[in-house]
């Protein structure tokens, strides 16, 4: 499945608005940033100096979503295991990238 990372979202009552930053690897050495002061998912933008796969832009747009939610549900040490956030982001990019087809 083809997925298109969104411009916003909501998680439980918040509105998370999302960009591409061409300068976050370089500014602050990440290529995915959960601002939750600004309620804001900051991605590293593709362009002359850096490549990030559509592949794992999204799978940083799901680890950065994997930080607000469990957040907003006080799993709060949880939500700082960057190793569990990571496993979990990955393994549900998998499931989200290899969807096909329509259930009926
Ligand atoms: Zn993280």
């Amino acid at each position: 499945m083809k997925f298109t990372i969104p411009s916003s979202l909501h998680i439980g009552h918040k509105t998370i608005e999302v960009a591409f930053d061409p300068a976050l690897v370089f500014e602050e050495d990440k290529q995915g940033i959960a601002s939750h002061r600004r309620n804001k998912i900051m991605i590293q933008k593709t362009g002359d100096n850096w490549t990030l796969s559509h592949d794992d832009q999204v799978e940083t747009f799901i680890h950065e979503v994997m930080h607000f939610v469990l957040t907003l549900l006080e799993y709060d040490e949880l939500a700082g295991d960057e190793a569990f956030v990571d496993r979990v982001s990955i393994l549900l990019t998998q499931a989200l990238l290899t969807s096909e087809g329509t259930a009926k």
